[in-house]
């Protein structure tokens, strides 16, 4: 398994593997960049088929977490962590988070965790009897998911004005792919404001109490794809926008939380030729790690206000990419990348 000839290691900084026996801890841990700061980015707990798999997400992830945060603008550089293991079968939970925590604690303050998928922000709290680098505990900024799905609201609302030009969703079909700790939230935003919603999940049960709570449709997972609206928001995992899912899509508009939804940067100036318009992810979904670095004296309003901004980010990228003829998720890495290097220390 390579590591630094990896075809998604991009000059990061740090990457650390992790191993305790006592608890069966099996972890990477990818400090990408921290020119901004410490570099925060969740824990992902994921039963990976790999330990190859595993690394190609943590370098993926990481990655964006740089970019999420520079054009978030926050004093923030990007990490990750991926524990490798299944959730469903774990025979000591807390030990588990605090031999991450030890590991954390180790990178002394160049890596700050926080919940992701597979992970609660009750692991995050036991990992933090080992380590005070950790965010998003309960009682300070709390779960970041509501925020990640406001801000995703958000940028469906600003990908909608600068597409179809409207300011309401009134009367809009939007097929949501994923109705977890985001997605659910986001239906909510959604339906409020007047949006017809068509869900899928692999959750069945959960998926039909919240298509009953929103008045949805429900669909099976790989019938989401060709559902005829007006926006496709993936909200599950990542790579759905593929060779594969593309031919099928009739939306003009792609915009949802999922990280790394380009299975490949090519996929985005495909979108673009199809005349679909493309929020990039880690733009669209940086609600959470936003409130997150409100964590010392927690301020609810100050958080959501600049949540908020991300309507008008994304229509900067928006317009920059028509101007330009090229796409949005070039744009955005660009203007990332002008952040990270603009402030290097
Ligand atoms: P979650 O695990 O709570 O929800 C994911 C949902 O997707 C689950 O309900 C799951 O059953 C469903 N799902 C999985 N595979 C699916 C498939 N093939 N088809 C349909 N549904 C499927 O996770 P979450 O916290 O809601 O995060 C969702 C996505 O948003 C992830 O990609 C995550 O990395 C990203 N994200 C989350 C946050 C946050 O604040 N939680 C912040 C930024 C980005």
């Amino acid at each position: 398994m390579a590591v630094f000839n990896h075809p998604s290691y991009d000059a990061h900084e740090q990457v650390v593997f992790c191993r305790d026996e006592e608890s069966g801890l099996k972890a990477i841990i990818a400090v990408h960049n921290t020119h901004l700061g410490p570099a925060f980015g969740g824990c992902r707990m994921w039963n990976y088929h790999s330990d190859d798999e595993a690394l190609t997400d943590v370098l993926r992830l990481s990655k964006g977490m740089t970019y999420k945060n520079a054009l978030a603008g926050l004093a923030m550089g990007g990490g990750k962590a991926v524990i490798i293991a299944d959730p469903a079968h774990m025979p000591d939970r807390a030990a588990l988070f605090r031999a991450f925590g030890r590991f954390v604690n180790k990178l002394g303050g160049s890596y700050y965790s926080a919940e992701d998928v597979g992970t609660s922000p009750a692991d995050i709290k036991i990992a933090s009897e080992e380590t005070p680098f950790v965010a998003g505990l309960e009682g300070k900024s709390g779960d970041p998911s509501p925020f990640t799905a406001l801000g995703t609201y958000l940028g469906i609302k600003a990908a909608v004005k600068h597409k179809l030009g409207r300011d309401s969703l009134q009367g809009l079909k939007v097929a949501v792919q994923g109705i977890g700790h985001v997605g659910y939230h986001l239906c909510r935003h959604l339906h409020e404001d007047g949006a017809e919603l068509i869900l899928t999940d692999i959750h069945p049960q959960s998926l039909a109490q919240v298509a009953s709570e929103f008045n949805a449709i429900t669909v099976a997972p790989q019938a989401i794809y060709s559902q005829d609206v007006d926006v496709y928001a993936p909200c599950a995992l990542g790579a759905t926008l593929n060779d594969t899912t593309l031919p099928l899509l009739k939306a003009a508009i792609v915009a949802g939380c999922a990280n790394n939804q380009l299975a490949e940067a090519r996929h985005g100036e495909q979108l673009k030729q199809m005349g679909v318009l493309y929020a990039p992810d880690y733009v669209i979904n940086a609600g959470g790690i936003i409130n997150v670095s409100f964590e010392t004296d927690y301020d609810m309003a100050k958080a959501t206000a600049k949540v908020e901004q991300i309507y008008q980010t994304l229509l900067t990228i928006f317009r920059e990419a028509d101007a330009q003829n090229r796409p949005t998720a070039e744009i955005a890495d660009e203007m990332a990348r002008k952040i990270i290097n603009g402030q290097k220390r």
